[in-house]
């Protein structure tokens, strides 16, 4: 059991103000695995305060120091990855060679490549008359959702401690314990107190706790558009600077040079991995039509070499939805699919056979989908895909574009005249040709509703800081 019902405040594990508290679940057993506390606007108050009175000397350190910290923290992560391992595979029901390869792995390379890109960060600048002071921003409020237990805090933890500010953070109740290894390895990194505050609970309480307190400079949130809307609300109480990672629907073009099987592949792994809870990944995919019906053929041969099931199995690709109520939502969008009238290729509503236990959803595709419907314009966060034809690139690209979403896109194939074109031509934050590796020196956020603001590397740290124009400074 990973009984963790307390706080970490002003660099001490501290009780929580509230009696109250909220149990962990492996959603591939449904059994409850640990608990942790259900945090009060108090202890967001504490952390605050903690966080406040360490901003003076932590914002004042030398970058060196900072690129020195980064580095303990990175090396203190990397010696808990056995338990980093366990304890994501465990409350999110990640694949263990999915949780290895991508959810550990993500989360240690942002505190590395902050390191790096820290060093040779300019914090100063001269222009013309004026000088230019890039200033720490503040207490910075952190809220992440459950889908990369580390990455998504890591990201934001790992820019903070860049630019000099400090942080009260708080993860998802649905996978805290991953934040709370986090924290301890801030601990024996040596971050000093105050700097990195955790306050657990829940997003009503905790999290608004957050995006309204007075003193806290700016908020950095990941996760749904509904709650991003209710948290500008909050801020705009006092002008309280906000940077969303929202949702997001994107589409992969392939060209028409693909071969069929590499087209089918890259939409049943997209469409899979995560169990389909990634922000990022494609989930609309835009197919020549002429290259269509053998598509779908592939993909119904395909299907079954990405398997679904056990998260402690290595060779299990798909793990279950993250909760009950992640799993109803998906089995809803399934069924408004078939209500719409589009055509189910593969998986469809109901549990994988054999797989009774666990909040598991089956890989799901629809063709002849209606542009207009909600399985084509909404996020679905599960393993559900909708496939589109077209017959020229610009009616792809068109078509890839009508959504509300910009975060990511993915075009497929080998012309490198009209792989540039449609690259250039999605509007969103993030393009993959082909398949190539992702780079955390470079940014990652949103266009349109998917987001306000850019992480990783030194695009994420410029969101901490506040710049300064000094006239007449001199010499
Ligand atoms: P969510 O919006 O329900 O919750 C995200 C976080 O906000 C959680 O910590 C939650 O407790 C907290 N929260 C809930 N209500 C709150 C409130 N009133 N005030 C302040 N905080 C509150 O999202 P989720 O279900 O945890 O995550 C899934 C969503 O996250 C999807 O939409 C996904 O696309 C998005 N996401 C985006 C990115 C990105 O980088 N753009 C990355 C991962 C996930």
């Amino acid at each position: 059991m990973y009984n963790y019902t307390k706080h970490f405040i002003n660099g001490e594990w501290v009780e929580s103000t509230g009696s109250e508290t909220i149990d962990v679940i492996n959603p591939a057993t449904e059994e409850k695995i640990g608990e942790i506390s259900s945090g009060t606007e108090e202890d967001v108050d504490r952390a605050v305060k903690a966080a406040r009175a360490a901003f003076p000397s932590f914002s004042q350190t030398s970058k060196e120091e900072r690129v020195q910290l980064l580095e303990n923290i990175a090396n203190e992560y990397e010696k808990r990855k056995d338990d980093f391992i366990k304890i994501i595979t465990a409350e999110l029901g990640s694949p263990v060679t999915f949780t290895e390869e991508v959810q550990y792995t993500m989360g240690l390379n942002h505190f590395k490549a902050a390191a790096k890109i820290l060093r040779d960060f300019e914090f100063t600048e001269r222009r013309e008359n004026s000088y230019i002071q890039k200033d720490a921003i503040g207490v910075a409020g952190l809220i992440t959702p459950w889908n990369f237990p580390t990455n998504q805090i890591s990201t934001k933890l790992a820019s903070a401690l860049a630019s000099g500010s400090t942080v009260v953070f708080k993860p998802a109740s649905k996978t805290p314990i991953a934040s709370v290894l986090l924290t301890e390895v801030m601990e024996k990194a040596g971050v000093p107190k105050g700097v990195v505050n955790l306050v657990n609970g829940k997003g009503s309480e905790v999290g608004d706790a957050i995006s309204s307190h007075p003193d806290i400079d700016f908020v950095s949130f990941t996760g749904s558009g509904a709650v991003g809307k209710k948290l500008m609300q909050n801020a705009a109480e006092d002008i309280k600077k906000v940077a969303l990672e929202l949702g997001g629907k994107s589409p992969i073009v392939v060209l028409d040079d693909t071969e069929v099987e590499t087209a089918a592949r890259t939409a049943i792994s997209k469409v899979a991995s995560n169990t389909g809870q990634i922000c990022s990944t494609g989930t609309r995919i835009f197919i020549p039509k002429a290259m269509h019906d053998d598509f779908v053929e592939a993909v119904k041969k395909l299907v079954d070499e990405y398997p679904i099931g056990d998260p402690q199995d290595k060779n299990t690709f798909t793990g279950p939805q993250v909760s009950k109520d992640q799993w109803e939502k998906v089995q809803d969008y399934i069924q408004q699919g078939i209500d719409s009238g589009a055509e189910l290729i593969v998986g469809g509503k109901g549990k994988p056979e054999g797989l009774d236990k666990g909040y598991y959803s089956r890989i799901t595709m629809f063709t002849n989908v209606d542009h207009n419907s909600k399985i084509a314009q909404e996020e679905i966060f599960g393993p559900v895909m909708t496939v589109f034809t077209y017959e020229t690139i610009d009616e792809a690209i068109e078509l890839a574009n009508d959504v509300i979403y910009g975060l990511a896109g993915f075009v497929v194939g080998k012309d490198p005249d009209k792989l540039a074109k449609v690259a250039k031509s999605i509007r969103a934050g993030r393009i993959t040709i082909n398949d190539s590796a992702p780079d955390f020196t470079a940014p990652f956020g949103g266009f349109k509703q998917s987001g306000i603001g850019r992480e990783w590397g030194d695009y994420g740290i410029e969101e901490f800081l506040e710049p300064k124009t000094i006239l007449g400074m001199p010499k």
